[in-house]
């Protein structure tokens, strides 16, 4: 299976000069119950990238959809997992996913212009919609970043966006079946590079997401249907927390970023968890996630928690 040309321009044009961190490689699958697979691979070792790359171009071939994570992660994680913000070392560029017809995209993005946004340093046609990139000094501050995203979300009419997310892999199909064209590099202009501060007249205050108060620690009610393990249930309400964007929404449910993942997805759009119950629910296409799924899905071992039911005192 050959690497698109355009894929390879576009990750050496962002990635250039990064001595460290691990690109991570996520394959979705567009319309199946399916747990969504990532790999991790340090951005220095060139042969490790490319076969990563070969290998999710062949799972592209028998239809899942091919994503890389624009931010390098400070770690190599697990397979089932794409990271929260703490894992993310270095952002080297903004992005914007816009989803709607391409005239009001194109008017969007000139409207834009007009009001002094930096012009785009690539576009990709996804398939459906436009990705637009601005290439800058990779930075750390993913605050900032967090919150020039969801600015420039909301000049362009585009999807909302955080640094730990992962866009369409150009040179790829977009496998979704009410797609199916290809994903294309429409065109990349390397000399275009800013910094995160050149976009500050952008910046919102606060972006949609971090609106919910985030509680430092949630404690399991100490009985739950079915004698389920009340520690295994805090475990995972605090993995959906840390590596899943999640947050405890006012019903007591914990809305995340759904396990089994979704080409679009924010934290609560489609998944949440009742601690109470211990199940978890997608209200997307994956329906109730029994625990004991969760568990495997999220990389938590019942079996190092006491199992996933309380044990019987005799
Ligand atoms: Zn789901």
């Amino acid at each position: 299976m050959m690497i698109p040309d355009t894929a390879l321009h576009l990750l050496r044009t962002i990635y250039q000069g990064q001595s460290a961190g691990y690109l991570t490689l996520t394959a979705i699958h567009p319309s199946k119950r399916l747990p969504t697979p990532s790999r991790h691979i340090a951005i220095t070792d060139q042969a490790a990238v490319h076969q990563a790359l070969d290998d999710l171009i062949i799972a592209n071939a028998q239809g899942w959809g091919a994503y890389f994570s624009i931010a390098l992660r400070k770690h190599p994680l697990a397979r089932w997992k794409r990271g929260g913000q703490s894992d993310l070392l270095v952002l080297p560029a903004l992005f914007a996913d816009l989803d709607g017809d391409l005239t009001t995209s194109f008017e969007h993005i000139q409207a834009a212009g007009r009001a002094g946004m930096p012009a785009a340093s690539a576009m990709v046609g996804s398939g459906r919609g436009l990705h637009l990139y601005w290439f800058i000094t990779p930075t750390t501050d993913f605050h900032t970043a967090h919150r020039v995203l969801a600015g420039l979300a909301q000049q362009l009419g585009g999807d909302v966006t955080t640094p730990t997310n992962a866009l369409r892999l150009p040179g790829s199909q977009n496998t979704k079946p009410d797609v199916n064209r290809p994903c294309q590099l429409l065109w990349l202009a390397e000399h275009r590079r800013y910094t995160l501060a050149d976009f500050r007249a952008f910046e919102v205050e606060s972006p949609p997401q971090q609106q919910a108060t985030v509680p430092s620690r949630w404690r399991a009610p100490p009985t739950l249907p079915n004698q389920l393990n009340p520690d295994l249930v805090e475990v995972v309400v605090r993995v959906l927390m840390r590596d899943y964007a999640g947050f405890v929404q006012r019903n007591g449910w914990i809305g995340s970023l759904c396990p089994c993942g979704h080409t679009r997805d924010q934290p609560g759009r489609h998944f949440g968890f009742s601690p109470l119950h211990g199940v978890g629910r997608c209200f997307g296409r994956h329906g109730q996630i029994l625990l004991k799924e969760l568990c495997t899905l999220i990389g938590v071992d019942p079996t190092h928690y006491g199992g996933l039911y309380l044990k019987r005192s005799q």
